[in-house]
């Protein structure tokens, strides 16, 4: 099975210049000749798609995803299984985000869903499932239904040895507050004892699962560093030390800057208004984003300058817009669409340790792929003008003959 594209403006999110008239053949789901269009192919066998002039590039990637938080008194356990899933395959098919980072699910749907497109008994993306996140009584957002309340070293790892039983990829430790929440559950506030935080992070090293720390102010920061985290999520306040830990360690920092950023005040395209508008958050949960969002952009801006390894999450839902949202706030933060994009591709594979096998169009690589009709290195926006998505190299949507209506501008 060969599929060969032609005409293509490639994006191969390794270097930033397009490289414009370029043909890809793809074998075996597999990315095998990258070529100018006027090179010499056989492809007699080859389905031949012509780009024409379209831009081709890595899938999109999401590193830190909830796809739903419902409650279970409102949505019956077996409803939520279908639209768990349903979100997923959407943000594959309408978005062309190939890879997805889960961060907490209850029921570990993450895991079943993961196995069910592993399968290939459906179509939907590549998933690293989390299962449950860990946080203490009276911890950090327990409305979510992902939250495992624990306490004490032995309550930590119990429940830890419970999340690698049910088959998660990685641990998702929650080391402090949020803006999300009811009054106690402040960001600024770290919420593990020392001797928690300890036998968490042993377990975790005996065991070898990647721990995925939510620490949303400098301590919690520091520490999750020093123990030995493999990314950093939201780090909504820090200081000029967390940022030279990032550095020293090799951390990953997620800066999830949706979730600061998203309120009636801030929204300043029609995209974001129209979330924010069908989010509908409520006034007091605003004020502490609006708040926030101030230091959290400017730590975000000092860590990509200083060079921080940084990959790309939301945080939000639903799914098929969350990336692309958060896409748009890196760039008005100040990253270029370069960045913006290579935050997107390259390091959410990276982040989720398969940039092996994803997140570049290179030869040998697997053919996760998007043809978007605009160059999004010019306007990141031209990212929602999604064409084509491409898993394994076999088309799973094809968009040419009914442009989307966010082809127009905002
Ligand atoms: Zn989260």
């Amino acid at each position: 099975m060969r599929t060969l594209l032609t005409n293509a403006t490639l994006i191969d999110c390794v270097t930033p210049e397009p490289r414009p008239a370029t043909s890809v053949l793809i074998e075996s789901g597999r990315i095998q000749q990258i070529l100018p269009a006027a090179a010499r192919i056989d492809a007699a066998d080859a389905e031949v798609i012509d780009l024409a002039g379209d831009c081709l590039m890595p899938g999109l990637w999401d590193a830190h995803i909830h796809p739903d938080y419902l409650s279970l008194a409102e949505v019956p356990l077996a409803d939520q299984v279908t639209l768990f899933g349903n979100r997923l395959r959407a943000a594959l098919t309408e978005s062309g985000i190939t890879g997805l980072r889960c961060a907490g699910s209850h029921h570990y749907m993450d895991v079943a869903w993961k196995r069910a497109f592993d399968s290939g008994l459906f179509v939907g993306p590549r998933l690293f499932a989390a299962g449950h996140f860990l946080t203490t009584t009276g911890g950090h957002f327990l409305t979510s239904g992902h939250a495992l309340e624990c306490d004490g070293p032995y309550g930590f790892v119990k429940a830890i040895r419970e999340q690698i039983k049910s088959g998660v990829d990685h641990i998702k430790l929650n080391l402090s507050g949020g803006i999300m929440g009811p009054a106690w559950d402040r960001h600024q506030n770290s919420f593990l004892l020392a001797d928690e935080l300890k036998a968490a992070f042993d377990i975790c090293r005996l065991r070898e699962f990647k721990v995925m720390a939510h620490a949303t102010n400098p301590d919690a920061v520091k520490a999750a560093i020093r123990l030995g985290a493999h990314s950093v999520e939201h780090g909504y306040i820090l200081d000029d030390e967390c940022i030279e830990l990032f550095l020293e360690h090799g951390t990953w920092y997620v800066p999830t800057l949706s979730i600061s950023h998203l309120t009636p005040g801030q929204a300043s395209n029609d995209w974001e208004k129209r979330w924010v508008k069908q989010r509908n958050l409520s006034h007091a949960l605003c004020c502490r984003a609006d708040d926030a969002s101030g230091v959290h952009a400017e730590w975000f801006r000092k860590a990509l300058a200083a060079g921080v390894k940084m990959a790309l999450g939301s945080d939000i839902r639903p799914l098929q817009d969350a990336a692309l949202l958060e896409l748009g706030l890196w760039v008005r933060d100040g990253a270029s669409p370069w960045q913006a994009l290579q935050a997107a591709t390259r390091h959410g594979a990276a982040v989720c340790g398969v940039g092996d096998e994803y997140g570049t169009v290179e030869v040998g690589k697997r053919a996760d792929l998007i043809v978007v009709a605009g160059n999004p290195l010019a306007d990141i926006h031209n990212v929602r003008r999604l064409r084509l998505v491409l898993k394994d190299g076999r088309v799973v949507a094809d968009k040419r003959s009914t442009p989307a209506s966010s082809d127009a501008a905002p």
